[in-house]
């Protein structure tokens, strides 16, 4: 089958995907012909855009603004998605952010904002879909990670310890779910081109984009293109596994 069909009849969910690198794997599901369900915070504009460039692909979208720190409104958003469509094969986990400071100036605001969006925001969605996945013995779930997540990064302990327990979780509900055909995988982008990494300072990324090995950021389709393959029947024996996407910074 080519790889522009191989999605087609399956239905995914992919969280933050307004901007950067989620509108991306939203946009390529949808090419792979897949049906795709988004949430996002607060970009209502940028929301309605997504939905009519997936639609325009021949395939269904459904947006929602639901914060992914919401428990309660992450299981509903679930439950309409599969009132609608039936069915739940895919879900992507990407929404998250950063709060940066060293940590002697980090408040418990900025800490617990970063782990409840980018951790327990990861666990409401996977624990909205893990029942259907299980009783349907079928399931391909992506965690985006970050390379802050396997090697640490200064000015990013709250968000570092966030994208380390996305790689233990990962690793962890691989192993419990694998045996109902369920596959967990993780990546690890380095400098990805999208607002996240525009609100750095300019002579810090300077510096931190010569410490790359290939000499540039990276663009949110790279990422995308990995999760396509991830959630791809051509990947079938992987699971439990963390990719990097860094343009070699993780060497
Ligand atoms: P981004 O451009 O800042 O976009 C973040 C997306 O997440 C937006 O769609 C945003 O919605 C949504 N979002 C944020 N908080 C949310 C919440 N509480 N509930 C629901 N949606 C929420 O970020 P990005 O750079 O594409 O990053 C995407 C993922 O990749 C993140 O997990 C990030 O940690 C990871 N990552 C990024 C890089 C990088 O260099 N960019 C590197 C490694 C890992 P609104 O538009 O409504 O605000």
């Amino acid at each position: 089958m080519s790889k522009e069909k191989e999605l087609i009849g399956k239905t995914a969910i992919v969280t933050g995907a307004t901007r950067g690198i989620g509108r991306a794997i939203a946009l390529t599901l949808a090419r792979q012909g897949a049906n795709v369900a988004f949430n996002y915070l607060s970009h209502d504009e940028l929301a309605t855009t997504l939905t009519e460039d997936i639609e325009k692909m021949g395939v269904g979208a459904l947006s929602f603004k639901v914060d992914i720190k919401d428990y309660t409104q992450v299981q509903q958003m679930k439950d309409q998605i599969f009132e609608k469509w039936g069915r739940l094969d895919i879900l992507v986990n990407n929404a998250g952010i950063v709060r940066d400071s060293i940590l002697a100036m980090m408040s418990q605001e900025n800490w617990r904002e970063v782990m409840d969006t980018n951790l327990n925001g990861t666990f409401n969605m996977t624990k909205a879909v893990i029942v259907t996945f299980m009783k349907q013995k079928s399931g391909d779930i992506v965690n985006i990670s970050s390379i802050s997540g396997v090697h640490g990064m200064a000015r990013q302990v709250n968000y570092s310890a966030s994208k380390g327990g996305i790689i233990a979780f990962t690793k962890a509900l691989a192993k419990e779910a694998a045996p109902f055909n369920i596959r967990v995988n993780a990546l690890a982008p380095g400098f990805i081109e999208t607002d996240m990494v525009a609100g750095l300072n300019e002579k810090y990324l300077k510096q931190a984009i010569e410490q790359i090995p290939l000499q540039r950021m990276g663009k949110p389709e790279e990422v995308a293109e990995m999760v396509g393959f991830l959630l791809s029947q051509r990947a079938g024996y992987i699971t439990g596994q963390v990719i990097g996407i860094d343009g070699g910074l993780g060497i």
